[in-house]
């Protein structure tokens, strides 16, 4: 097992599939114009299932396909069925903002899909014409419908609560997720690249969510985490929920996570001011055993604490301008894959 400079295995990788999305959540992409990568540089599923593969080798077990929108992908089931068939992932899922989960998820099952998160930001579709520019919110409760009759172990539905959006509707959102079988994880507003509107007044902390939820349901017992990012809890009639408190508690020492992007570099924190080019060497002719020492060489000198760092800042403000964005796509969540 390879660690980092503070005893973090390389444990999981997010891959992104494209930085292109289907919506243009206020939190992520609130901007009218954006830039994008360039056609040629996204990796190949053969290249994609290539790098996944050393990471695997190098001790990676948990494998997440997001994006931009990962369904825009075309033909994401081969993908994968690439990946399903990698030996040593023991946990193969994906976040969706479910607009087209309807239409793939039986074939994603069949190809070894095993979870699936949706985001599910409100309950209200005009609200999410508002925060999310987008009239098919039955879209997204289709998506989540379909995701339960493909059969996918434990459902998710994460939602980002920002104060005077949605911020009413934590309890309607975890009676929602307790009638669809899925579990809701609440996700604290993050001051992420792409997140130009952030400021520190919209962020509801996961302490104001425990009051108003304790409020309504009663006592709230925590759950042994296991689970890390998510904190998770139990109501009193046995319905869990999560919350992830990456901007008012972070959990950086914990932080086993890495990010690949759709066009081949190599994240070690969300908020890192680089990514470390694997296509490159991918596509110069580089063998695995190259991949693999320049990947643990890079996890070995690993010491990001970039989500802890934030908090200690006196003042906290956007990550990136909008020009800092535009000057390198790859600062963006939604080209980071969230
Ligand atoms: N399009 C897919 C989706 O909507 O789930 C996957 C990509 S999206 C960037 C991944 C996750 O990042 C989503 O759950 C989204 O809500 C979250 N996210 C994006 N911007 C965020 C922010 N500023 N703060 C907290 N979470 C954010």
């Amino acid at each position: 097992m390879i660690v980092d400079r503070l005893n973090r295995p390389l444990g999981s990788l997010r891959v992104s599939v494209t930085d292109r999305c289907n919506l243009r959540c206020r939190y992520c992409m609130p901007e009218q114009e954006y830039v994008w990568l360039p056609k040629q540089s996204i990796l190949t599923f053969e290249e994609i299932s290539r790098v996944v593969r050393v990471f695997t080798a190098l001790g990676v077990e948990k494998v997440r396909l997001t994006g931009g929108e990962p369904l825009l992908r075309h033909d994401l089931p081969t993908l994968t069925a690439m990946l399903a068939r990698i030996p040593g992932i023991s946990d193969l899922a994906m976040t969706t903002n479910g607009l087209l989960l309807a239409k793939h998820a039986e074939s994603l099952r069949s190809a070894g899909l095993a979870r699936v998160t949706v985001s599910l930001d409100t309950l209200r579709p005009e609200r999410m014409r508002d925060l999310a520019r987008t009239d098919r919110h039955a879209d997204v409760l289709d998506g989540i419908a379909a995701a339960r009759r493909a059969g996918f172990a434990q459902l998710k539905l994460n939602t980002v609560v920002m104060r005077g959006v949605n911020d009413d509707e934590l309890v309607d959102l975890v009676d929602f997720g307790r009638a669809q079988g899925a579990e809701v994880r609440f996700i604290e507003y993050m001051d992420v690249g792409g997140a130009t509107g952030w400021s520190a007044e919209q962020v509801v902390s996961h302490r104001e969510m425990l009051d108003v939820l304790t409020r309504h349901y009663g006592t709230i017992t925590p759950i042994r985490a296991d689970n890390a990012p998510a904190e998770r809890f139990r109501l009193p009639d046995g319905t869990t929920f999560g919350i992830i408190a990456s901007t008012t508690a972070p959990f950086c020492r914990s932080c086993d996570r890495s990010r690949l992007t759709a066009d081949g570099s190599w994240l070690l924190c969300l908020y890192a001011e680089q990514g470390i080019d694997l296509r490159a060497p991918l596509r110069n002719g580089a063998s695995d055993a190259d991949l693999a020492e320049l990947i643990a060489a890079t996890w070995q000198g690993r010491t990001d604490r970039g989500a802890e760092e934030r908090l200690g800042l006196a003042e906290r403000t956007p990550l990136f301008k909008v020009e800092g964005l535009r000057a390198d796509p790859h600062r963006e969540m939604h080209t980071r894959g969230g």
